[in-house]
């Protein structure tokens, strides 16, 4: 009651792996050491598996957005025409970086909550003149996931790259970058990473190389080629983050222990027993056609706004939840599953639901969410 531990429970930054959050305070190192190159090595080497590939991959110092900057400035020339998946706020950054680098964008958006059909990309990439699609595996404000699959085969035949936000996409659900054809595939450390904000990275496919041969777009500290001629001797072209990097290092570790299969399922149980629970409680889920894996996106009871909830969590219990963006604040609450969150964790986020919507006289039995989320975990757990 008195007593409030803070828990970061937001789909990023997500709660941290506490190995990887000790192995920062090892950054007392020099980037150009043997011991350092060893890391960054590891790390690279790391991330392919985990990700699942043998093409290059990168990793940069910035948040998720730069490398959604660095895809566009690196792969793209001026004029080009490229088909957008637009669903949500994150569909949007993609609309606002490709417009701001002179690319011209063909929008495909979705109402909120609902994903863009992959029938609709396919039919735009029969056109001529294609050069790339850009989508979100996971759209973080919605919850929705894209079929990522059909659009990375339909594109395989064509000219254009497809460029993947996956940065709630990765350890949430499988992505079979070379077997699909996704050519740019970006991740970030704040999210299934289990580490802080601040690294992001991303794979490259030999056909993307080819459309970064060509590209005229201005860009100089993301320099995606210098990055993977260093990232291959264990270097990286300017001072690397060396603490998130000791970190990233021990949470792959620990994604490879696990297996990555593991690790998507457990968010996937996670996100089958939420979406139990808040039916039980009589919520209705945001996205319910395509729900993801890394978050889910509930309605607020009606005449209720949402920003109650949120506050409920922080205040009563010390919580940190995600409202809605842009205009889904106040309409939505969103509870994350991607990276370091277990069964117990959502045990508590659903009793402490039933205890707020029970404090603003939202008829509750308290008992009956959890009781959802008991029966998910021991179906699962036999
Ligand atoms: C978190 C996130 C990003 C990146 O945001 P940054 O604040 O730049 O790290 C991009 N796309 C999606 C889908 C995300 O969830």
């Amino acid at each position: 009651m008195h007593i409030r531990k803070t828990r970061l429970l937001t789909p990023g930054p997500t709660p941290l792996y506490p190995p990887a959050l000790h192995a920062m305070m090892a950054a007392d190192i020099h980037h150009r050491t043997q011991d350092f190159v060893a890391v960054y090595k590891a790390v690279v080497a790391d991330l392919k598996e985990v990700m699942g590939t043998s093409w290059d991959v990168v990793p940069l110092a910035c948040s998720g957005t730069g490398a959604m900057e660095a895809s566009v400035s690196n792969f793209f020339r001026k004029g080009d025409r490229v088909v957008v998946l637009s669903a949500g706020k994150f569909g949007e950054r993609w609309v606002q970086i490709t417009q701001a680098y002179g690319l011209e964008p063909v929008v495909l958006s979705a109402e909120y909550g609902q994903a863009v059909p992959a029938d609709r990309v396919v039919e735009e990439l029969t056109k001529p003149g294609v050069r790339g699609v850009f989508l979100q595996a996971s759209e973080t404000s919605t919850g929705v996931m894209h079929d990522v699959e059909a659009i990375g085969r339909a594109a395989a035949d064509t000219e254009a790259i497809v460029v993947v936000d996956a940065i709630t996409g990765l350890g949430t659900m499988p992505l079979e970058i070379e077997g699909w054809g996704l050519d740019i595939v970006i991740g970030g450390s704040q999210k299934a990473f289990m580490i802080p904000p601040g690294l992001a990275f991303m794979s490259i496919s030999p056909k993307a190389w080819k459309h970064e041969e060509t590209s005229d777009l201005p860009h100089y500290y993301f320099s995606i080629r210098k990055e993977a001629a260093n990232a291959a001797k264990g270097q990286s072209n300017y001072t690397p983050s060396t603490a998130l990097l000791l970190s990233l290092a021990e949470a792959l570790r620990y994604m490879k222990s696990l297996g990555m299969d593991k690790f998507i399922e457990n968010a996937q149980l996670l996100a089958k027993a939420t979406r139990a629970a808040v039916s039980e409680l009589g919520l209705k889920l945001f996205a319910p056609d395509n729900p993801g894996a890394a978050v889910t996106a509930v309605r607020a009871p009606e005449g209720m706004d949402s920003g109650v909830i949120v506050k409920g969590f922080r205040d009563r219990f010390g919580a940190i939840i995600a409202n809605g963006q842009g205009s889904m604040k106040g309409k939505i609450f969103r509870i994350a599953h991607l990276g370091y969150f277990d069964f117990p964790d959502l045990f508590a986020v659903i009793a402490e639901l039933e205890l707020i919507l029970a404090s603003q006289g939202v008829p509750v039995e308290y008992g009956k969410g959890v009781a959802a989320v008991q029966r998910v975990y021991a179906e699962a757990a036999g």
